[in-house]
């Protein structure tokens, strides 16, 4: 070889990144080409072992005697006594120009090449066990319709025994359950290069469906075709039938809030209202869809108490922290009325345990404070007929025991009167002493018609007749107080059945307390017909009329705004036992200074 072709060769070997050297046959290093010299600081004329390994002898795994006595290239792998380096060395016997043997050995540092090929092989047996024990099907299929592979979970999932059974069926026949649901995925992959959570209906080995999330994209070859398709499938039938029992219970709890009969509302902290009921439209007037998520619930509380409430469903005194147990309160209708009711609340918590909603119960109490006025009313009803019926009873004593002895003063007047002649001074003042105990005997006899009505039998009357009869024996009576009368009778005034002594009583106690109130004259006019199907007769007058506190008490008995020798008080109490034993009623219309309206109702005899 030329000096010239002999330093181009050298140049070359220098510039080798593979670590280069020759040793002869004593272990003596003949050449060390750069890369080699960068990693062990050899030179010519050192002995190969000092180089590599620092001793004073050839190396324990050095196999050059293979090399010199059997001429034999070897390859073998030099690790760095500290680990960090690996090298694959290729030994070859050189025959030197003058017969000598050397080796020459090639360095190649396959130190990130290893560590490489180690990375990938872990990731590939990474990813083998993740492919196998996912609980997720995950599997790569093919254009056609057969599946490549699949992991043992999707081998569970659709019921299949052995991969190779799994790998023999038709995707789109043996898989769906809608053979075109195959296209649309077909398509879809082909559209968007993968489908995200798409939800299909499948079928497993035995036929039965299963509700399959696909997650998958395509598979492509250099030229961007579709060759398959790989993806991953999550079984949601456990999922959905989670789902359905989750709907059905909310849809449960739902009805239940609907269908309440109380108002039931709640409001997040800051009092937005999240849900208003059926109920809760129909007490207050506001619909759920202008209030939910619209108004705050402030808005139906007076001033303020929205603020109380909290207080107290806070503290432990309202039936326990966290609770407002049946409070009395008003809240507003959307009408701006007031709406009487019984609150009862209490705070949701969340997981945390922090305040995340209140929700409250209205109850209506109109019908139960109605009920409670009603029942007011009956019990002070009661009372009164109670103390009337003592009353009666007293009075009965007294009229009777008043009785005997007024018929003997009366009896010895007239026995006086005939002795006395008329033109007799004297005669004047027994007159006037008669008609005093006449009054007196009048008097007596409304006494005890009022504690022992007479038990009259009822028979069919005709209250035309009667009140023509009162009018006809008031009449002079009447016209002497100026008094004009109007009398309007409809023939078609039903008859009715009753007491006629009883009628007589009530008509001549309206026309007399008609003739009371107009003490300067005034007109009565005494009218009959039907009034709500039942027999009615209408007595008014132009009379002084009454204010509404007189009006509320006349049909109590002893109420009397006369003196105490006109009026007892007891006229109407006993009309309106008479009318109300026959199933009637009287009403009474009157304004001061506008006279006076009684209507009296009495139904129709069968
Ligand atoms: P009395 O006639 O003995 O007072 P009543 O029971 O008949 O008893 O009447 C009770 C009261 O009702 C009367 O005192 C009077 O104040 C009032 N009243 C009854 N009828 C009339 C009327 N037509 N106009 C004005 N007030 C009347």
């Amino acid at each position: 070889m030329s000096k010239e072709s002999n330093t181009r060769l050298l140049s070359i070997l220098e510039a080798l990144q593979d670590g280069i050297y020759i040793v002869n046959e004593d272990f003596t290093v003949e050449y060390m080409n750069r890369a080699m010299r960068a990693h062990w600081a050899g030179h010519e004329g050192t002995k190969c072992y000092e180089v590599l390994s620092g001793l004073d002898q050839p190396c324990p795994w050095c196999r050059a005697r293979e090399i010199f006595d059997q001429g034999e290239a070897v390859q073998w792998e030099y690790h760095s006594p500290d680990e960090t380096r690996i090298f694959e060395v290729t030994e070859l016997p050189l025959a030197g120009p003058d017969g000598k043997m050397s080796k020459l050995a090639i360095f190649r540092d396959v130190t990130s090449f290893r560590k490489q090929e180690e990375r990938l092989r872990v990731t590939e047996q990474d990813y083998t066990r993740l492919f196998e024990n996912v609980s997720s099907g995950v599997y790569i299929s093919s254009k056609r319709g057969r599946f490549l592979d699949a992991n043992p979970a999707l081998l569970r999932m659709l019921g299949y025994e052995t991969k190779e059974e799994f790998l023999n069926i038709d995707i789109r026949k043996d898989l769906y359950l809608n053979p075109e649901d195959r296209d649309r995925f077909q398509q879809m992959i082909e559209k968007e290069g993968r489908v995200v959570d798409w939800e299909v209906d499948f079928k497993r080995k035995d036929g039965t469906p299963i509700h399959i999330l696909l997650t998958a994209h395509g598979r492509r070859d250099p030229s961007g075709q579709i060759l398959g398709y790989e993806g991953i499938m999550v079984d949601q039938t456990q999922r959905r039938a989670m789902a359905e029992k989750l709907r059905e219970a909310n849809d449960f709890l739902n009805k239940l809030i609907a269908s309440s009969p109380n108002a039931i509302m709640a409001a997040d902290m800051r009092g937005n209202i999240l849900i208003w009921n059926h109920a809760a439209e129909e007490i207050l007037g506001y619909a759920a869809e202008e209030v939910v998520g619209k108004m705050n619930i402030v808005e139906i509380w007076p001033d303020g108490m929205a603020r109380d409430i909290m207080k107290m469903i806070r503290s432990p005194e309202y039936g326990g922290e966290g609770r407002l147990r049946s409070y009395p309160l008003v809240a507003h209708r959307r009408d701006g009325s007031l709406l009487e009711a019984n609150f009862s609340a209490a705070v949701i918590y969340d997981a945390e345990g922090n305040e995340a909603a209140s929700v409250g119960i209205l109850v209506d109490l109109k019908e139960r404070l109605s009920m409670e006025r009603k029942l007011r009313k009956t019990q002070e009803q009661l009372l009164q007929s109670e103390k009337l019926a003592a009353m009666g009873r007293l009075t009965s004593q007294i009229a009777h025991e008043l009785n005997n002895p007024l018929y003997g003063i009366m009896n010895t007047l007239e026995l006086l009167k005939t002795e006395i002649s008329p033109d007799n001074r004297r005669r004047k003042v027994l007159d006037m002493a008669l008609s005093e105990t006449e009054r007196l005997s009048t008097l007596l006899k409304k006494m005890l018609t009022f504690s022992r009505p007479d038990q009259e039998e009822r028979q069919k009357v005709s209250l035309n007749e009667v009140v023509d009869e009162i009018l006809l024996l008031h009449e002079k009576q009447l016209r002497e107080n100026d008094i004009k009368i109007v009398q309007d009778l409809d023939a078609s005034c039903p008859l009715v059945m009753a007491s006629k002594n009883q009628l007589r009583q009530v008509f001549l106690n309206m026309v007399s307390n008609a003739q009371d109130a107009m003490p300067e004259g005034g007109v009565l006019t005494v009218k009959s017909g039907v009034h709500d199907g039942k027999a009615a007769v209408w007595v008014s007058d132009t009379g002084v009329g009454m204010r509404e506190d007189v009006k509320a008490h006349i049909f109590d008995a002893f109420f009397t705004t006369k003196d105490a020798i006109k009026g007892v008080g007891l006229g109407l109490s006993v009309c309106y036992g008479f009318i109300k034993e026959h199933g009637g009623d009287i009403t009474v219309q009157s304004a001061p200074g506008e006279g006076t309206t009684f209507l009296i109702t009495l139904p129709p005899a069968p």
